[in-house]
């Protein structure tokens, strides 16, 4: 296959898993899908149609919200104290998204927002979800991207929870030795086959999410706490979705960079 050949570096091995990515193709919904977020509302803004895309094709879906969002309001009037508050009701917002999703379990790690970091603690906690749950496939942000444009910094929590992620796929969940204490927990080594990156500045994957958009704003509508009832939030929300299907002529599209692990 001639795109197949383009792609060969110069020792011969791949760059990418060539042959089993067909960029002009989309993937089968995975059987068993986690997805790691930092934030509640961050899978909602991102992935959510795709979700809620491979929910109705019978995927297996588990949610891992790193931290409960209690540093998410700037009202003048809440304090430290209110954190605990703000916290039980985003993980509530969550679950009611994951609902309209229909994703099977969430998983609420709570550790703080804002000050999120990729620590080994928090690569441990991750890899021990999956070898718990087994998910064929792995979806998370790309930590690579620090910067979009010249208007939108990537926060450091995103990029702290999509790095752990990364390490807990590959080499922590596969790899026997690494956490050892994760075995004497009982929690063999599990291999994930996908891993998924949503905002990668290198897509080439696309998820046509035309049939999905509608549950994706419904989901993101749950997050009450951040987001307004206008018609606003849905005009950005479809501009976002042309946006990214823009590159493959897909009028609604959620797109990812695939890392083909098996
Ligand atoms: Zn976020």
């Amino acid at each position: 296959m001639p795109d197949d050949q383009d792609r060969l570096t110069d020792s011969s091995i791949p760059e990418r898993a060539v042959g089993k990515i067909d960029p002009g193709r989309e993937p089968p919904a995975p059987k068993s899908v986690m997805t790691i977020h930092a934030h509640p509302d961050d899978q909602e803004f991102t992935v959510a149609g795709t979700l809620a895309k491979w929910a109705r094709a019978g995927s297996e879906i588990t949610v891992v919200c790193v931290t409960s969002g209690d540093s998410g309001s700037n009202d003048p009037a809440k304090g430290a104290a209110d954190k605990p508050e703000l916290a039980k009701l985003r993980e509530q917002e969550q679950l009611n998204a994951c609902r309209v999703i229909g994703a099977k379990q969430t998983v609420f790690l709570r550790y703080p927002d804002g000050t999120l970091q990729h620590t080994l603690a928090l690569r441990r906690d991750l890899t021990r979800l999956i070898r718990k749950y087994k998910p064929e496939a792995v979806m998370c942000g790309d930590p690579t991207v620090r910067f979009y444009g010249n208007s939108y910094m990537n926060h450091p929590d995103h990029r702290a929870a999509a790095d752990a992620a990364c390490d807990a796929v590959f080499p922590s969940a596969g790899t026997r030795l690494i956490f050892p204490e994760l075995l004497e927990e009982g929690y063999e080594p599990h291999s994930v086959k996908r891993l998924y990156m949503h905002g990668s500045k290198t897509a080439d994957v696309w998820i046509d999410t035309s049939g999905t958009i509608a549950l994706k704003i419904r989901a993101l509508r749950e997050h009450r706490s951040q987001v307004g009832e206008g018609k606003d939030l849905e005009r950005m929300m479809r501009e976002w979705a042309a946006e990214e299907g823009k590159e493959r002529g897909l009028a609604c599209a959620e797109a990812f960079r695939v890392m083909v692990l098996d």
